[in-house]
């Protein structure tokens, strides 16, 4: 919640010197922008030590869309880098071909990885897989397969920024997830009845595999659409014209109001979650895809199924 009137709420709790701008509903705090910038930096800092994210000689691929989210992630990851004198960072972005919307997001994330002086690399889904997310809604063919555009694009631009980290040479692939989206995606999983979900964007070191990692994923949204307000990140005026048919959003709206009646619930859930997920045996052989090699409890990923059969309706 942001707050106008100084006279109201006084001094920031931190300094006690500023307005507040941000109130902190679960601590209670009331921070100025000073102190509310701080704090953000700070978490990062501290969730990448606390889950040991990011190493002194990666190479950070910043998985960017062009969303306040991501370009956020760009912008303190690139003042962290310094504690990391010997990492490099750099920006990768997909195109899934999604006409206007996804025009309009690259060149917001280029104009910005270029101001701040980060090297962008992008990759399309024309290039990697021979088709656009818009062709392959279009065309009916995701329709014949009782796909939705989200599911695609979810599982597809996954695969396509794993090909532009290994591209690059990356070591590490840092994803904007914040608190929110990992909730939701848990809640998603288990809706689904997937049997085995796995810790989401915790740094997992595998053979061959390029690991995940999530610096945002102890910062609620609202704190980092907060943030990119106050540091003038871009945002997008135009909308995902599929993002109607997107199966998130019932339970994003139903966890934001429930935060917004429980304050702390998000946090509650994902602590007493991964615990869970963490105490559990491990699995004694992680199973690869026979065409892409990377880790899936399949004979061929999802991923490479979804490529094939899209691919093969759209020839015929
Ligand atoms: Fe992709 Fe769905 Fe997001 Fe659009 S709303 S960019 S289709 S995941
Ligand atoms: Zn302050
Ligand atoms: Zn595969």
């Amino acid at each position: 919640m942001t707050l106008s009137s100084e006279r109201q709420l006084g001094k920031c709790s931190l300094c006690g010197r500023y307005p507040p701008v941000y109130l902190r509903r679960y601590s209670g705090e009331r921070l100025c922008a000073r102190c509310f910038n701080e704090s953000i930096e700070m978490r990062v800092r501290r969730t990448i030590s606390k889950y040991d994210l990011l190493k002194p000689f990666d190479r950070i691929a910043v998985g960017v869309s062009g969303g306040k989210d991501s370009l956020s992630l760009l912008k303190i990851l690139q003042r962290i880098e310094r504690d990391f004198p010997r990492a490099t960072l750099e920006a990768v972005l997909v195109d899934e071909g999604i006409p206007v919307y996804r025009e309009e997001s690259m060149r917001i994330a280029e104009e910005f990885a270029s101001s701040l002086g980060v090297e962008l690399t992008k990759v399309s889904f024309k290039e990697l897989f021979g088709f656009t997310l818009a062709e392959a809604v279009e065309s009916g063919a995701a329709k014949e397969l009782g796909l939705q555009p989200c599911t695609i694009c979810g599982v597809l631009r996954r695969k396509a920024l794993t090909l532009a980290a290994k591209r690059i040479g990356a070591t590490v692939v840092a994803m904007a997830h914040t608190l929110d989206d990992v909730v939701q995606t848990y809640l998603l999983n288990l809706l689904r009845g997937e049997a085995r979900i796995q810790p989401l964007g915790l740094r997992r070191e595998a053979e061959g595999v390029i690991p995940r990692a999530t610096p945002f994923r102890l910062i609620p949204e609202r704190e980092v659409v907060f943030y990119a307000y106050l540091n003038k990140v871009p945002y997008q005026t135009h909308t995902c014209p599929y993002a109607h048919t997107s199966m998130r959003d019932p339970i994003r709206l139903f966890l934001t109001s429930y935060e917004e009646r429980y304050p702390g619930s998000l946090y509650a859930f994902l602590n007493s979650f991964e615990k869970m997920l963490l105490t559990r045996k491990p699995r004694e052989e992680e199973n690869r895809c026979e065409i892409c090699g990377e880790p899936t409890n399949r004979r061929i990923c999802r991923a490479c199924e979804i490529e094939m059969k899209i691919r093969e309706k759209l020839r015929r």
